[in-house]
């Protein structure tokens, strides 16, 4: 649209959207920033409030948050058709009933390709594709088991700090079934805890259109 910033540049589109979350453009201020602390400004409005609030209402819908947070699986992929590594980003989606909803999705970054074609992946779907993997590979070929034996008994410790009585959701050694395990720690799991479980596996998991392959050696 042609504006530009006091310096005369274009504006960035972190720029806009900064603009459009600023109240002070239909009165109130906040100073200092994040205080909490709201002043009514002196000055004429170029905006209505109710103009500000569709504004809000419009972002919202289709937020895309660009902040480096912590996802679980970031890092263990690569992406199959050039390398790049695999990068996450979550998505806010307005439902028709008007709750909205968040979704992760796992795409790779185009860092050695920035045309590169691979399809992203949902984090609901990219876990139904780790099951598979941990149903096709061999868990004790990959020293995994050790590592999940040791999840467990750390899992039964926490259940017994956290529960003092006999912990509900104890776990029997002897009796687990080690691929069970690694789903139950993807489905229920914290992000910490899914990549360590995954973390086994890095550099081999390779995502392409959707589907996770291992590289073999
Ligand atoms: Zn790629």
């Amino acid at each position: 649209m042609g504006y530009r910033s006091r310096g005369n540049k274009p504006l960035t589109l972190s720029g806009v959207y900064r603009i459009f979350d600023m109240p002070i453009y239909y009165g109130p201020f906040e100073y200092p920033r994040r205080s909490d602390n709201w002043y009514q400004g002196s000055h004429e409005p170029i905006i209505t409030k109710e103009l500000y609030e569709k504004a809000q209402e419009h972002l919202k819908r289709d937020k895309i948050v660009r902040e480096n947070r912590e996802f679980a699986f970031t890092k263990l992929f690569t992406c199959g058709m050039c390398q790049s590594g695999i990068t996450a980003q979550e998505k806010y989606k307005e439902l028709k009933d008007g709750t909205t909803a968040k979704y992760v999705y796992y795409s790779c970054s185009k860092a050695k390709d920035r045309n590169c074609p691979n399809k992203y992946i949902r984090e609901e779907e990219l876990i139904e594709e780790l099951f598979k993997v941990i149903d096709r590979v061999d868990i004790n070929e990959l020293g995994m088991r050790m590592k999940l034996e040791e999840e467990i008994k750390r899992f039964n410790r926490l259940q017994r700090l956290a529960t003092k009585d006999t912990p509900k959701y104890s776990i029997n050694e002897d009796d687990v079934n080690t691929r069970e395990y690694a789903k139950y720690v993807l489905r229920e799991g914290t992000p910490l805890e899914k990549r360590e479980l995954m973390g086994h596996l890095r550099s081999r998991l390779v995502l392409n259109n959707k589907k996770i392959t291992l590289l073999s050696e």
